[in-house]
């Protein structure tokens, strides 16, 4: 059985629209800075690949929106995401890695090199393209919820239920990640609220029977949030009940857990993806279906996203790069 299917790109959309000012070329550029991304560029750029690093929207990545990280291995007082990320890059830069701000506006991955524009006027054309530019947690778009971000508002129970030890959290979701979440968090919290909007959840039986079963959640069907209130911190979030009746809950923790979106709709003309959107990988590599592009990090990864995770498949896109390049030579 094939893993891919055939590249059907029209000649037409192949053609550059706009004309960049400026062109380069290279032999590795990575797409992204989080935990993949700067572990893909020290792999290569201690193998003399002079790989360029295009940091993309959020420097640094879904790291830097996090306080503590206390599950990387190294740490043994924990770190706070963004200086964690900032060690990355140093590292990333110690070794030669040209890191640069700017946005991917336009690729071109149909012939033997692969090109990409960057802020919609520099070219780089590239030998091998690694895509480590990972997934973005849904939220639920209230102010409230940004305004509390790091500070009791979360989209991680992995990363940050620990904080919430003995005391009260809510999560919010019908799906397989809002019942793992939920059941994570069951095990280190007194109390978890499930709010789920609608008179049913998504996620899989098993994965409803099992919350179900667990005497520590309570499912709130037909609640939707409102708000979420504290002054420092969250103490509590008001909820809807069936389109009416509002309802306090006291809470010091609230998951978010509504899904991500992995940023790989500029490559998708290109590289094959599933459903949802995440980039396509033979297993046990990062080779995507076009030779000389390998993805990393969250964007290929549904199931585990963490930042231990990443780095280790930022090490193998890097790996297999290096090997593609020396196949070829
Ligand atoms: P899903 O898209 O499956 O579920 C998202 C959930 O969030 C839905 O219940 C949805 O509600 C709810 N939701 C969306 N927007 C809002 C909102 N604004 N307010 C309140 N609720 C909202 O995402 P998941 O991350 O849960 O799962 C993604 C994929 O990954 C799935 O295929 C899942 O099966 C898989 N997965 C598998 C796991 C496993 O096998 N261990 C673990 C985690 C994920 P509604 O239903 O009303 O639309």
């Amino acid at each position: 059985m094939e893993m891919f299917k055939p590249l059907d790109i029209k000649a037409e959309e192949k053609e550059q629209k706009n004309i960049p000012k400026s062109s380069e070329k290279v032999s590795c550029l990575i797409i992204g800075s989080g935990p993949a991304g700067y572990t893909a560029a020290i792999y290569t750029a201690r193998a003399n690949m002079k790989p360029v690093l295009i940091q993309g929207m959020e420097p640094g990545g879904q790291l830097t929106t996090t306080t503590d990280v206390e599950n990387f291995p190294g740490y043994p007082k924990g770190i706070t995401g963004p200086a964690m990320m900032e060690d990355f890059k140093k590292q990333a830069e110690r070794f030669g890695t040209d890191i640069r701000f700017g946005l991917v506006t336009q690729t071109d991955l149909s012939g033997e090199t692969h090109k990409v524009i960057i802020d919609g006027n520099h070219e780089i054309e590239t030998d091998t393209l690694i895509i480590a530019t990972g997934a973005t947690a849904k939220y639920l778009g209230l102010d409230s919820e940004k305004k509390f971000m790091g500070h009791g508002v979360s989209a991680c129970a992995t990363c940050d239920g620990f904080f919430y030890k003995g005391l009260d959290v809510a999560v919010v979701g019908g799906g397989d990640t809002a019942a793992e979440e939920a059941l994570y968090l069951s095990g280190i919290c007194k109390k978890v609220y499930l709010i789920v909007r609608k008179n049913y959840m998504r996620a899989s039986k098993v994965m409803q029977e099992r919350v179900e079963r667990t005497e520590n959640i309570e499912l709130l069907y037909e609640h939707v949030t409102k708000e979420i209130i504290g002054t420092d911190v969250v103490t509590g979030a008001i909820l809807e009940k069936q389109g009416k009746e509002k309802v306090e809950i006291k809470i010091d923790g609230f998951f978010v857990a509504i899904g991500h979106k992995p940023n790989s709709e500029i490559f998708q003309k290109y590289i094959e993806t599933d459903v949802t959107g995440y980039i396509k990988t033979i297993q046990g590599t990062t080779k995507t279906n076009v030779k000389g592009v390998f993805a990393c990090g969250d964007v290929q990864d549904s199931n585990y996203r963490q930042a231990i995770t990443a780095a280790g498949s930022g090490c193998m896109a890097a790996l297999d790069a290096e090997r593609y390049l020396a196949e070829k030579k």
